[in-house]
């Protein structure tokens, strides 16, 4: 633990994702900074744990690791880059190593990869699954494009804090592209599930018994597991990933999929599907909430 204190850690983003994953690598006992856009939440942050709050993008200058956990990567490209005073690139010490952990399209990712090498600074991308209850756990499954395997290795112990489960999937952008994917695939569970569930409501079924059926059959999955009786069923609707992000996610498979030239209808129709509830529920609203526009309440 003693060694680790003189490791500096910069963490950009301090949302429903970022709070606890920073949490556990303070805990771990990292020489932790924060900053968001929100100064109240890095300033909550750092009162709460004792880590340092920067006041600005320029306090990460001399980080040894710099950590991304923001919307999207256009956000994540202006922080790094673009922003007007170039406060964090015009500063940043030689060799630091960024690890983008938000989820973002891999195109740009490498891109922004090959510009932030120009300056010294070594990208690699780490998106995760398993949402903020995973997070808290340190339990995420860590996706890690990287183009450098001496500096991977050297990221895996902090990665480590907030993941169980690291996979290498290739170079920059490949963790990115892995991740949307998989969001697809999840996005497309949730469509099959409500149209399934929303058609039991209306023969009559009793949704908790369905489910539970479902879950020792063949249309178990995660969604019908850990989502439908926790947030749907019982109208929490409370995951903690907001609708609009998951869209984004959907909207960057597609792109992936025309990109390499997958024939994909099933995928434009579920984008299609999400992007009809975001125009009714709004980015903010949590994606469960989704169910209600299919369902014609809203
Ligand atoms: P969030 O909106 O809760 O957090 C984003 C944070 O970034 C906010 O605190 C915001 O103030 C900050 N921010 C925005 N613009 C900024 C800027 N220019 N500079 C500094 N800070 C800025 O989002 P989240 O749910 O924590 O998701 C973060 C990323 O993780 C997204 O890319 C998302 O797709 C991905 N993700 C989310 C989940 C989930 O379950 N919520 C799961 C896996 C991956």
């Amino acid at each position: 633990m003693d060694g680790l204190t003189t490791i500096k850690v910069g963490f950009i983003g301090i949302g429903n994702m970022g709070w606890p994953m920073a949490m556990n690598i303070f805990n771990a006992g990292y020489n932790l900074t924060v900053f968001d856009l929100d100064s109240v939440r890095s300033e909550s942050f750092a009162v709460e744990t004792g880590a340092n709050s920067a006041a600005s993008l320029a306090d990460l200058a001399d980080m040894d690791f710099v950590i991304t956990m923001l919307p999207n990567g256009h956000v994540v490209r202006e922080v790094l880059l673009e922003t007007e005073d170039g406060a964090f690139i015009k500063n940043v010490k030689a060799e630091c190593v960024v690890i983008d952990m938000s989820s973002a399209e891999p195109t740009g990712t490498v891109a922004l990869g090959e510009e932030l090498v120009k300056h010294s600074v070594i990208l690699i991308d780490a998106p995760v699954s398993g949402g903020v209850a995973r997070a808290e756990l340190g339990s995420l499954a860590i996706m890690i494009g990287a183009n450098d395997h001496d500096i991977l290795e050297r990221a895996k112990p902090l990665l480590r804090c907030m993941g169980e489960q690291l996979f290498e999937t290739g170079s920059v952008g490949s963790g990115h592209a892995t991740k949307a994917l998989n969001n697809l695939i999840a996005a497309t569970s949730f469509v099959a599930t409500s149209e399934a569930l929303l058609t039991a409501k209306r023969f009559g079924l009793d949704l908790n018994t369905f489910i539970d059926v479902v879950n020792v059959s063949t249309g178990h999955t995660f969604m019908s597991d850990k989502v439908m009786k926790d947030h749907v069923i019982d109208e929490k609707f409370s995951t903690g990933f907001a609708l609009g992000l998951l869209v984004k996610d959907v909207g960057i498979a597609n792109e992936l999929c025309d990109a390499v030239g997958m024939n994909a209808p099933l995928s434009k129709l579920v984008h299609k599907r999400w992007q009809e509830a975001l125009d009714v529920k709004g980015f903010s609203a949590d994606n469960t909430e989704a169910i209600q526009v299919w369902d014609g309440k809203d």
